[in-house]
């Protein structure tokens, strides 16, 4: 994906009020990421370990969405797979709950999803970080084609919370 700045993430929450968007925390190294690898850019917030975000690009433009582990009890201690790259985890996903956006998330609704722990789907997929034996599926796509099938997916989850 194309680089943002931290303005730009900033701009492109989806589901935050105007005071949630200015104190929630972007990452300080933002120049470092490896964008060129990344369908999305997830994050957790240091200092607040219940607090993830993901940013990423659809229809030309970023949209980010504040997600929420509400508790340590969702995280997944038998093996489970990741809803967006279909990674296979042994306590590596975690249900993440997105608030809806305007009136429908003022309301309280929700949508959840299984997601990679660490935000790190892109790099599972290209091979480039390892989730441990059995964990990707024996498939005959080509990476290019899974590629396609994860940025599908978190497209899916953002139309979801913007719906
Ligand atoms: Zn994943």
């Amino acid at each position: 994906m194309k680089p943002l700045t931290e303005q730009e993430i900033r701009a492109a929450f989806v589901n935050c009020t105007k005071g949630e968007v200015k104190r929630l925390a972007v990452p300080r190294d933002l120049a470092d990421r490896p964008w060129d690898d990344l369908d999305y850019l997830g994050w957790r917030d240091p200092q607040a370990p219940d607090r993830a975000y993901l940013v990423a690009e659809l229809d030309g433009r970023p949209q980010a969405v504040a997600l929420r582990c509400p508790s340590p009890s969702s995280w997944q201690l038998r093996r489970s797979m990741c809803s967006m790259c279909l990674t296979t985890h042994t306590g590596g996903v975690c249900l993440m709950v997105a608030r809806k956006a305007g009136k429908a998330g003022q309301q309280g609704n929700s949508v959840g999803g299984y997601l990679c722990n660490d935000l790190a789907c892109s790099l599972y997929v290209r091979g480039k970080k390892e989730a441990g034996a059995g964990a990707r599926l024996q498939e005959s796509l080509t990476l290019e084609e899974k590629i396609r099938r994860t940025v599908a997916n978190v497209a899916a989850f953002i139309e979801k919370v913007t719906a």
